[in-house]
């Protein structure tokens, strides 16, 4: 909803395996024996799974993950209706998530209703008179979570990580990202075309005639263009410096004189403060610009536009399809709109996921989970240090500050301690939209009240159901929520060997993420501080800058290479992840001889559990768009990349020199 964490490093957005939640941990008929390892172990180890498995039609791609995410959802789903069923609700967190549930499964209500609940929202945009009209309007839908112009909330100082720090930062777009509106392929240029022609769907859906939603959609695309323009690019953003212009508020004045930032911060009303976070200055000059010189029926249209783009979802069928016909048919290849109650439990998740996330943790997540998911984590924890220590690339004094890095990593396991209170947030049976609208609300308030005051580093930027896992640099944590301990990445009655490759490699990997181009950046308390000596920082950039060649060479489609800088923090993640993971599993193992299970050896049954994570199918649009915005790379690379750089994957397999599966010792990477 909200921005939260501009730096929050992800397993996966996108990623991923197995077929079947059952308990057996891989099931030989995923393999494609015709496939040797040697020669693509992505296909040996998956390719029965990828001929066998269908892309369901409500799908833009499909991977074992997502039969977790969906058992996941039924199980939310029981919750939801556990909680309605009952008369008297035992908690005021069950009533909250039993009314929101009730309001979205009324579709009958939500039918007969149409966009009529938003309609006090659109009289606001209506009654706008000036461009300080329109810019108060922006602070009022920010604090809606709707992304208008730009964003305002607050996040850790980067220079002081444990104060929060109001923040203004690029956005605005409604297409996935500022390059979508610039590149000049045949393909890129039909979406722009469909994109305004969603655009004045959308507008006439509201009531308007053709014309004025034309002449609305065409002027919406000019502004979000101008926008995107100023806007950076993702690769650009990967440098948290390039986001960080601290300045005080007579400083912001003097620089943007047609922009009112008091009159903003106050229409917002953010706390008081004297210095914030403009992150992108080139932004907001053309920001200032645009202000001053776009017509006001053009800001009106750009309004309506982006209010009702954020809530649509929640609307009636007529504004429910038009999203998904451009935003999932036409971007991600999906076939068909997920069911209702899908698309309603994902929403109260998103919503008010730690008071569903109570429920979940309750009833689904074993104290014994948690116990070993700690044990596993101290076990990559040892490994990284052990490696920590013995690297031949890094001197005494980086190693020291990496040590203590790694020493003073907070983990965070299945859910908050203290779960976020939502007393103040009204939800009731309807209508739907609204209990969006005033959840979205609560988020905003709630994030404009830090302002000021010290980081809560015991809050979650995930609700514990979550089927993923992130490292947050600025708090140099690892969380992972009680959803991901579940196959195929956990199962208590795995063999270690098959845990290690799964669960392990994601946990090596989060923690990697404190040591990757970004992460590497920020100290043991999450301040953006230079630790680095000038050689361990010179050896470390020639290793980054060998992954990104590496991945740039790999191809999603011939026309559309990997983006290798956009990825390299997961890149090296991945390698960090899987390398650190299989270290922890031969320190289990020690001297106990390897007994095969399966015919496979715990080396190879390690592997093989790793790849099947990131098994995957995409639609031929969801692929190309993972590949332009989305900074992890395709499962295929994300399994066969860091294994060719892998002596010891080499070693399991009996990979011989000049096979694909092995590169040459010259262009092997070795990071962590
Ligand atoms: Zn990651």
């Amino acid at each position: 909803m909200v921005n939260s964490g501009m730096f929050k490093t992800t397993l996966a957005a996108v990623a991923c395996a197995l077929a079947t939640l059952a308990r057996a941990d891989f099931d030989p008929a995923n393999f494609d024996r015709a496939v040797k390892p040697q020669d693509d172990f992505y296909r040996f180890a998956d390719g029965g799974w990828i001929k066998r498995t269908e892309i369901p039609p409500d799908r833009a791609l499909w991977a074992a993950f997502d039969v977790l995410r969906d058992a996941n959802l039924e199980n939310l789903r029981v919750l939801c209706e556990r909680a309605t069923a009952q008369n008297d609700q035992s908690s005021a967190g069950e009533q909250k998530v039993s009314d929101f549930y009730a309001s979205g499964m009324d579709a009958g209500a939500a039918e007969a209703a149409g966009a009529t609940p938003l309609q006090f929202e659109f009289d606001r945009i209506e009654a706008l008179h000036s461009p300080a009209d329109v810019l108060a309007e922006l602070a009022h839908l920010n604090g809606l979570g709707v992304p208008a112009g730009f964003i305002f909330g607050c996040s850790p100082d980067l220079h002081d990580s444990n104060m929060e720090l109001a923040e203004v930062d690029q956005a605005g777009l409604g297409l996935p990202d500022r390059d979508y509106y610039f590149r000049s392929d045949e393909k890129s240029k039909k979406l722009r075309v469909d994109y305004v022609a969603h655009i004045s769907r959308m507008l006439q859906l509201l009531g308007e005639s053709p014309e004025m939603a034309q002449a609305g959609s065409e002027a919406v695309m000019k502004l979000e263009t101008t926008l995107a323009q100023a806007s950076l690019t993702l690769v650009q953003l990967r440098d948290p410096l390039a986001s960080y212009h601290k300045l005080n508020l007579s400083e912001a004045a003097a620089i943007y004189p047609g922009l009112n930032w008091r009159a903003y911060f106050a229409k917002a009303e953010a706390p008081a403060f004297v210095s914030f976070n403009l992150a992108h200055p080139v932004f907001f000059r053309a920001f200032s610009d645009a202000l001053a010189r776009t017509p006001l029926a053009d800001w009106q249209a750009y309004l309506r536009w982006q209010f009702l783009h954020a809530y649509a979802p929640y609307l009636s069928e007529g504004f429910v399809n038009a999203n998904f016909q451009f935003f999932g048919a036409e971007l991600t290849g999906a076939k068909k709109l997920k069911p209702r109650w899908k698309r309603v439990v994902a929403t109260v998740d998103g919503c008010i996921g730690e008071a569903l996330g109570e429920l979940y943790v309750a009833n689904f997540f074993a104290p014994e989970t948690k116990g070993r998911a700690l044990k596993l984590v101290a076990d990559v924890r040892a490994a990284l240090r052990d490696r920590l220590e013995h690297l031949e690339w890094m001197d005494g004094p980086t190693r020291a500050q990496a040590l203590a890095k790694l020493d003073t990593l907070v983990v965070k396991i299945g859910g908050p301690d203290h779960w976020r209170d939502y007393s103040s947030l009204i939800i009731n049976r309807g209508p739907f939209v609204l209990n969006v609208l005033k959840s979205n609300a609560f988020e905003a308030r709630r994030q404009l009240k830090k302002i000021g005051w010290p980081v809560d580093r015991s809050e979650w930027d995930m609700s514990p159901p979550t089927v993923n896992a992130y490292y947050r640099p600025d708090r140099n944590e690892i969380v992972f929520p009680a959803g991901v301990f579940q196959p195929p990445f956990f199962n208590p009655q795995w063999d270690d060997a098959v845990n290690y490759g799964a669960i392990g490699q994601v946990i090596g990997h989060e923690m990697t993420h404190g040591f990757d181009d970004q992460g590497r950046r920020f100290d043991a308390q999450g301040n953006l501080t230079d630790w680095w000596t000038a050689e361990s920082a010179v050896r470390f950039k020639a290793r980054a800058a060998a992954i990104v060649k590496q991945f740039s060479a790999y191809r999603a489609f011939p026309d559309l290479p990997l983006n290798g800088e956009l990825t390299q923090g997961e890149n090296i993640a991945d390698l960090g992840g899987v390398k650190i993971a299989y270290a922890a599993l031969e320190r289990d193992l020690g001297s106990a001889p390897r007994e095969s299970i399966g015919g496979y050896t715990p080396e190879q049954r390690f592997f093989i559990s790793s790849a099947s994570v990131w098994a995957v199918r995409f639609r031929p649009e969801a692929l190309r768009l993972q590949v332009q915005t989305n900074p992890h790379a395709p499962g295929e690379f994300r399994c066969n990349g860091p294994l060719s750089n892998l002596p010891e994957f080499a070693a399991a397999f009996h990979v011989p020199e000049g096979a694909p599966m092995r590169r040459p010792a010259a262009e092997r990477v070795d990071i962590w």
